[in-house]
């Protein structure tokens, strides 16, 4: 890796953007870590060069590359903070600070672990850029595991399962996410890896791309005619989520049928409903497998039409349609706003709602274990959409009821809530949402008081919140008529 390489990606996604100060970075950690190894062997250089490069590719800014390329110089060198803002100025400096503050996560057993999470929520509640680095950091030494010793192999490929990857899926930057998944996968489960990634690199490989040719045989005339510019791209490889289905779903390879997946991009949004409506004529789409994430977007922003067909000889194929933009911002997640909106204020405003939640929590609770617990319960959960009659999306988590969705909707909602309407169909209060169910809720106007049974299914804080207000509140006991479901006075 070298300067010049970064440089140049640099400026290819910010074209007319001044980024002499990358050199002078460079020229800087280069001097600072000069003499020192990696375990590779390679110059250390080499390391945050890289780390400085994955950013450019995800767009991040000229500050959060920059900040790459210096980010072990006050931990691992003589050269200090003040340094730093001496020669780099003060919001560089703040960056790199807010890596070294992270610190080298050091595997002292459990405590030390939990608190070096603390201190990654924190951090990202702070300033997003600084995950960013520390994610490409991550990967990097993800990607140079094999040098270090078996045993901390293992701690590191865990705790980036567990904690790095599916952050890198909140934030929406599916490609981080997948790579840290894939290399995870191969240093956990190394039999299980070798047999998928040769089932897919050599004995599927020539079977998978005739398929795709003969897809793409029966398309590109049809796409032309309509004067659709477009390109067709074969999804990532992304082994672990095939793993996975493998596993929860108890199929064989070849049953997963999302292996199978091809990318429609063309220019704007009337091209992709143009193309979703030739795909289907040619195609018989299959029931209840299309989704429209255009017209309601997933929560962290995700859009794209899917749908999946019967292709040649009946197989199933899933096909994304998207525009370049969509493409991008799929990839890049959050990071890619970063490329339209540079000034750092607006970030700020386009936080997701999980990062206030981050800040309240450690308002709550003081003890590390704690805080690390609620916070991966409450705000990395699996979360699932589902709308309302109107069509609006509301981010839930993973296993959340119509009472998560009515007091998500309004506090007055929740306490007046006998019973829900999902997909038309009467429901219990108590019943498990699915993502893009329909939810409706019946109120009944004396009912002004939530039931403390519902504690018992209640999945997110603002729910759980209420009702424990109440209950504090309330000088009676007599709430518990209220049965979960049945509506009954
Ligand atoms: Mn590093």
């Amino acid at each position: 890796m070298t300067v010049e390489r970064i440089i140049k990606k640099f400026n290819d996604n910010n074209p007319g953007v001044d980024s002499e100060i990358l050199q002078l970075a460079y020229d800087f950690a280069e001097e600072a870590h000069r003499g020192q190894i990696r375990k590779s062997g390679e110059p250390y250089i080499n390391h945050p060069l890289h780390v400085a490069y994955l950013l450019a590719e995800i767009k991040a800014d000229l500050a959060t590359v920059a900040a790459g390329i210096l980010h072990d110089v006050p931990e691992d060198t003589s050269r200090t903070l003040d340094d730093l803002k001496n020669n780099f100025g003060v919001e560089i400096a703040n960056l790199v600070r807010g890596i070294t503050k992270l610190g080298k996560i050091k595997y002292r057993g459990l405590e030390r672990y939990r608190e070096n999470l603390k201190k990654m929520f924190l951090a990202m509640a702070v300033d997003i850029r600084v995950i960013f680095i520390k994610f490409c950091d991550r990967l990097h030494n993800m990607r140079t595991l094999d040098y270090l010793p078996e045993e901390k192999q293992q701690r590191i490929a865990k705790e980036t399962l567990e904690i790095y990857a599916p952050i890198a899926g909140i934030l929406g930057i599916w490609r981080l996410k997948w790579q840290l998944e894939d290399l995870c996968f191969k240093y956990l489960y190394p039999e299980d890896f070798n047999k998928l990634e040769y089932k897919y690199e050599v004995e599927k490989k020539a079977e998978r791309n005739n398929f795709f040719n003969r897809i793409k045989k029966d398309l590109n005339p049809q796409l032309k005619e309509a004067e659709i510019n477009n390109e067709i791209e074969v999804r990532f490889k992304h082994l672990y989520s095939i793993f996975q289905k493998m596993k929860t779903k108890d199929r064989t390879f070849d049953e997963i049928n999302d292996v199978f997946a091809l990318r429609v991009i063309v220019e704007d949004i009337n091209d992709c409903y143009k193309v979703l409506g030739i795909i289907h004529t040619i195609w018989k789409p299959k029931p209840n497998r299309f989704k429209d994430y255009i017209a309601v977007p997933k929560p962290n922003g995700y859009r794209s039409l899917h749908t999946t067909v019967f292709g040649p000889e009946g197989k199933l194929v899933e096909l994304q349609i998207r525009t370049r933009e969509m493409h991008e911002e799929s990839i890049y997640g959050l990071a890619a706003h970063w490329h339209y909106k540079a000034k750092r204020q607006e970030n700020v405003q386009k936080q997701p709602a999980w990062i206030k939640e981050i800040i309240d929590i450690q308002k709550e609770f003081s003890d590390t274990n704690d805080f690390v617990h609620k916070i991966q319960l409450d705000v990395f959960h699996n979360r699932i959409f589902v709308l309302s009659p109107k069509g609006d999306a509301i981010e839930l988590p993973d296993g959340a009821t119509p009472i998560d969705y009515a007091y998500a909707i309004h506090t007055k909602v929740g306490n007046s809530a006998v019973r829900a309407i999902v997909n038309e169909k009467i429901c219990r209060l108590d019943y498990e949402l699915k993502n893009s169910d329909v939810v409706e809720i019946i109120t009944e106007k004396n009912k002004i008081h939530p039931n403390k049974d519902w504690l018992k299914f209640a999945k997110t804080k603002k729910a759980k919140d209420a009702i424990k207000q109440y209950a504090k509140k309330s000088p009676f006991e007599n709430i518990k008529k209220f049965i979960p479901g049945m509506g009954r006075k």
